[in-house]
């Protein structure tokens, strides 16, 4: 057994994210400055969408996006019951109402005819989680917003970087959101970032992002700017601060290299679990690249002596945190009070959540910790003999 605690996840942070943040610090300049402004044209050019927005959470930057897009109450939103409550939650923060669909019961990602049974005279948009960093079935999608003339908004909070069909996930859809919490795969400790194309969902969001604002807010944040501005709308305060930015341009230039040891670990888990007849890898399509934020694997509980639950307090033990991603919205009591609800609404999701567990996978895991995840995964899954 592995001598100390592994930890679920560590953010891989190095001497040059201290040294930009104090440099942050030494500046005079702590709230939306220069270091955002940098941010958000990287974060543009290394994901190839005409705008990048940077706010202080991917909640925020989902919030926007809807906002951007007008909604209100007598609107609806679908969205994957498997998700955190930010994707449903930012909704009803716009007076309209998530409709919750089930997933595809092999990449975990949302079911495009699920979708498609859901629509009604008040849908509105449709919200895509690209679940574990894998892309959901982004062109039925796209072609049923299209059909029905949807809004699309991303929610990529684990997909950075991701692609479909070549695409880059932040180019798909109307507006793609991702975030920036500790335990995502590019960290500013809390933040998140919006892309889109259009330039009008930019501007909306940039001021109603600060305020309501009117007229180009950020030149208010420079020497250019002057004591004048507008409120044109009763607005956010959603800007992120040029302390976090100064982690995210650091992260940014090794977000491909943090990938590819994400990537690493999750082959290595996949060769060594394949074959196990207790365990299900995770699927992906052979025309998408996963982020790998998660691997989210799943347990046949049929082949071993305990369930996940169990599993989970036995890893424990044996020094390896896990977590499970995640509770289907429709479990939660919230979901179920508001919207009625019921267990066996989403059998997909539920079944899948049942087995779930989200095994470490972070670029700062050596391979002896990879080495050993395997041999508890292993030691706990072994088939009983006879
Ligand atoms: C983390 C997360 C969010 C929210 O991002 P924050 O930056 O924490 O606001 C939204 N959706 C999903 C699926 C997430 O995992």
């Amino acid at each position: 057994m592995r001598p100390e605690f592994l930890p679920f996840h560590l953010p891989s942070i190095s001497d040059e994210e201290v040294e930009s943040v104090v440099a942050v610090l030494r500046s005079g300049w702590l709230t939306t400055g220069p270091v955002v402004e940098r941010f958000q044209r990287e974060f543009g050019v290394y994901i190839g969408a005409p705008y990048a927005l940077a706010l202080n959470s991917g909640t925020a930057a989902l919030h926007l996006a809807l906002v951007a897009f007008g909604l209100g109450p007598g609107d609806e939103v679908i969205v994957p019951t498997l998700t955190f409550t930010a994707s449903a939650a930012v909704v009803t923060h716009c007076g309209a109402t998530p409709i919750l669909v089930d997933i595809c019961p092999d990449t975990l990602t949302i079911d495009p005819e699920r979708v498609e049974q859901a629509i009604t005279p008040r849908t509105r948009a449709i919200m895509p989680v690209h679940f574990g960093g894998q892309p959901c079935d982004m062109d039925p999608l796209l072609d049923i917003a299209r059909r029905h003339d949807l809004r699309t908004v991303e929610d990529a909070a684990h997909s950075l970087p991701a692609r479909y069909k070549g695409r880059t996930v932040g180019t798909l859809g109307d507006i793609t959101c991702f975030s920036f919490y500790a335990t995502k795969t590019l960290t500013t400790g809390e933040g998140g970032m919006a892309t889109t194309a259009n330039p009008e969902w930019a501007r909306r969001m940039r001021s109603m992002g600060l305020h309501g604002i009117s007229d180009d807010v950020w030149t208010r944040y420079t020497a250019a700017g002057s004591w004048y501005y507008e409120v044109l709308s009763p607005g956010f305060k959603y800007n992120m601060a040029d302390l976090a930015a100064a982690i995210g341009v650091v992260q940014l230039k090794k977000v491909d290299r943090m990938r590819d040891a994400r990537v690493r670990i999750a082959q290595r888990y996949n060769r060594a679990f394949a074959e196990m007849p207790a365990l299900e890898i995770p699927v992906v399509r052979t025309h998408s690249e996963s982020a790998w934020h998660l691997y989210p694997l799943r347990l046949r509980p049929e082949c071993m002596t305990m369930d996940r639950n169990r599993f989970i307090e036995e890893l424990k033990k044996r020094n390896i945190g896990s977590s499970v991603h995640f509770i289907p919205l429709h479990l939660h009591p919230y979901y179920q009070r508001t919207f009625g609800y019921r267990p066996g609404s989403f059998p997909n999701a539920e079944e899948a959540f049942e087995r779930l567990v989200s095994l470490p996978v972070y670029p700062n895991m050596t391979d002896a910790d990879v080495d050993s995840v395997i041999d508890a995964v292993q030691e706990l899954t072994r088939q009983p003999v006879g």
